[in-house]
């Protein structure tokens, strides 16, 4: 059975003993196991995704940056990367809107029992601030912080500057290939142990969240999926079609375990590892590329985020009885995109976004109490729009830049995660073993 398969499995195990466990109301089940054991195992997890990220992210754009073979083509990635990815968030969030505002959620709510306390409104930051700090001052802090704008722009900063030292630079670009490969070798040790660590997340989220949260405000979590699954089925999927001429359905299915886990985690940067995996291994999309879209895109393009605001604030103008008209909207759409550059993708920032969106447009932020309840569960399925959103963007620059293989592509079994993966070679093994045992020093004559 393949990994992929073994993951699903343990998701839809999670949702269903999570929910079982919810019905239940036992104390020493919800403290010990839920709030324990799954809490436990999930967060280790997630952790040991998380620490993947940073090197992965650096090891992989110093090689991406070496490996591109002309530095102009590097501006050109980004600027087509950054403009797919402004464009994608922006169709996004107005084909959300438009939905909404045709079904119409929020009418006729009856406001009661919110507890609205402990919301408070965050300030956007400039646009001026958002770009003056992608600039670091010290990169080691960037790396410890995990800013991810400031690793990308230090790292290819440091990457350009290899290439133009030319040959000088030879071991330091094979070393750096080395430890990507080492990074990847610890992403499929991570990901052997997927099925339980997803198992605990859904299992731990599902215990937690009660059906009763959702019945409310069904409308808006309605209107919320639907434009989600439009943008990720039907959007997206025809701009890659359209584009690129590769079959939706193919890519879907070889992007199924990164949705699986940027779903478990609700976080796009601790996906990265596994979403580049899934984007150079099974797509075919060059390292080159990848390096650089991807962790970008997780930390800049945030489609599914975005539709989120557009559904909530017209839930919300609905809900308060507040016309904001075609003007209020547009301030919506700039908002959202603006606000998605500078934050990186975290559980729950979509949130933090979206006070900023409605003091900006002035609805009044205590109604995010009235969605916060369901907000878990749709910063999963944003997320794991979010991601393909990445890599759909990732894919088309690739195809563009002629740094596709569409041989990976087209093989169903490429990249596949086996357990061949993670053996180890004795032969290999006793040779290492004997590099690295102290040579006997050269006794000194009598
Ligand atoms: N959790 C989302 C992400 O990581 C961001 C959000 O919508 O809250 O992409």
């Amino acid at each position: 059975m393949s990994l992929t398969m073994k993951i699903l499995i343990g998701m839809l195990a999670g949702v269903v003993v999570g929910a079982a466990i919810n019905t239940l109301d036992n104390a020493f089940v919800s403290d010990v196991v839920v709030g324990g054991f799954f809490a436990m195992i999930g967060t280790m997890f997630v952790n040991a995704l998380k620490m993947l990220v940073v090197p992965l992210v650096f090891f992989s754009l110093v090689c991406g940056v070496a490996g591109i073979g002309d530095i102009r083509v590097l501006g050109r990635v980004g600027t087509k990367s950054f403009g797919l990815y402004i464009f994608t968030t922006a169709v996004a969030i107005a084909t959300a809107i438009l939905l909404a505002l045709v079904i119409g959620p929020g009418q006729g709510f009856e406001m009661q029992g919110i507890d609205a306390s402990g919301i408070t409104a965050k300030e956007a930051p400039s646009v001026w601030e958002v770009f003056a700090n992608i600039v670091p001052t010290n990169p080691i802090q960037a790396f410890a912080s995990g800013e991810m704008l400031q690793i990308i722009f230090y790292t290819i900063i440091l990457g350009v500057a290899v290439v133009m030292l030319g040959d000088q630079s030879a071991s330091f670009v094979r070393a750096c290939e080395y430890m990507n490969e080492v990074m990847m070798k610890i992403v499929s040790i991570v990901m052997a142990f997927a099925p339980y660590g997803v198992f605990c997340l859904i299992a731990k989220t599902f215990a937690e969240q009660g059906i009763d949260l959702f019945v409310p405000v069904l409308a808006y979590v309605g209107t919320l999926v639907g434009a989600l699954f439009l943008h990720l089925f039907v959007t997206l999927m025809i701009l890659l079609k359209l584009t690129t001429g590769l079959n939706p359905l193919t890519f879907m299915k070889k992007m199924r375990s990164a949705q699986i886990f940027a779903f478990s985690t609700a976080s796009s940067n601790a996906t990265i590892p596994v979403t580049l995996q899934c984007i150079t291994e099974r797509i075919g999309v060059k390292n080159s590329v990848a390096s650089f879209t991807i962790p970008f895109g997780a930390t800049i393009n945030m489609d599914g985020t975005a539709i989120m605001q557009g559904v909530a604030t017209v839930f919300l103008a609905n809900v308060y009885g507040i016309e904001l008209g075609i003007s209020g909207y547009l301030m919506v759409i700039a908002m959202a995109v603006l606000a998605s550059i500078g934050t990186a993708g975290v559980p729950g920032v979509g949130l933090v976004m979206l006070t900023m969106v409605l003091n900006q447009v002035g609805l009044p932020i205590e109604g995010i109490a009235l969605i916060l309840g369901v907000d878990r569960l749709m910063d999963m399925i944003r997320t794991a729009v979010n991601i393909t959103g990445d890599a759909v963007v990732s894919t088309i620059v690739a195809k563009l830049e002629g740094e596709f293989d569409p041989a990976v592509f087209g093989d169903p079994n490429a990249g596949i995660e086996s357990e061949r993966d993670l053996e180890i070679d004795p032969a290999a093994e006793e040779r290492l073993a004997g590099a690295a045992r102290p040579h006997p020093r050269p006794q000194p004559a009598e």
